[in-house]
């Protein structure tokens, strides 16, 4: 079993990314990284920083008051939250069997009764209903839709979230991060282009991307390293820097956002292709993921 935290980098949000939403830094508890919330008028998405750089996140039907967790992998400070809140937990939202995803499903489990456990894969803790492709799911009145992303593990699954008006909420675990992607520990390269390119990137553009790591800033650097003169590169590593200063999370961006400095959402971009001296995407996709698995930052 998958024992250490998914090696990779840290991540920054865009206030951009969110016109309608605000984001209130509250403190969290023990963590270098502060615990934000952002609120709109029907749903709530609550970061909750976990382990060295994990984020699980509790979404709120503002409506209903019931509420899910994304990957509460340290379930006292997810209920910590629900108590905070006062709502209703129905569901835990699996993205990936890693540990630092998955591994704190069988206790959420015990502490809380009649939990509906979500994913994709049979290696997932605690498993009752199992997820493909296309599901649909409904926490309160927010429609959840589960996308098949394979490449990180086999049974990978994102999350969108969606209320009637505001920007949606796509919760990407270790497929997609701000500026990276995961490592294709169980995948080709074919299959993150399918899950990037064909799937994600077809989402709405306002989408708001909440990622598994806080792997931002050190994507970035290797975004740089493809393309040093991208402008919106350049202002979004300030930007994430600037955050992490002051320990603020990086999350979320925007699918927008995404598409204009993440080398693995740009695989047909010229300045990309030139840097791997490739122009298929799905060669251009294998390649800088292998450049990027082993990128030092000078
Ligand atoms: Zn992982």
């Amino acid at each position: 079993m998958w024992r250490q935290a998914c090696p990779n980098i840290p991540s920054i949000p865009n206030p951009r990314g969110a016109i309608l939403n605000f984001l209130k830094g509250v403190w969290g508890r023990g963590n270098s990284t502060l615990s934000t919330a952002i609120y709109s008028s029907e749903m709530k998405v609550k970061l909750l920083p976990a382990l060295q750089d994990n984020y699980m996140y509790m979404i709120i039907c503002e409506q209903s008051r019931e509420a899910a967790i994304i990957d509460p992998v340290e379930p006292e400070k997810c209920l910590n939250a629900v108590k905070e809140e006062n709502v209703k937990l129905t569901h835990i939202l699996t993205t990936h069997h890693h540990w630092d995803h998955a591994g704190g499903n069988e206790e959420m489990c015990k502490l809380v009764k009649g939990l509906t456990v979500c994913g994709g894969d049979d290696r997932i803790g605690a498993l009752n209903k199992k997820v493909e492709d296309g599901d649909k799911l409904k926490i309160g009145n927010l429609d959840v839709t589960c996308i098949f992303t394979p490449c990180h593990t086999m049974g990978h699954i994102c999350y969108l979230v969606e209320g009637n008006s505001n920007a949606p909420a796509l919760f990407t675990g270790d497929t997609l991060f701000v500026g990276g992607c995961g490592r294709f520990f169980e995948g080709t390269p074919h299959q993150m282009h399918e899950a990037l390119i064909e799937k994600l990137s077809k989402l709405p553009d306002h989408c708001n991307v909440y990622c598994g790591h806080e792997y931002t800033v050190q994507n970035l650097q290797y975004a740089l390293h493809v393309e040093p003169e991208n402008k919106d590169l350049i202002e979004k590593m300030e930007w994430a820097k600037g955050r992490r200063e002051r320990n603020l999370p990086t999350i979320p961006s925007s699918l927008n956002e995404e598409k204009l400095y993440n080398p693995f959402m740009r695989t047909s971009q010229p300045a990309v292709q030139q840097h791997v001296q490739l122009t298929d995407p799905i060669e251009v996709m294998g390649a800088i993921r292998k450049e990027k698995d082993t990128f030092k930052p000078k």
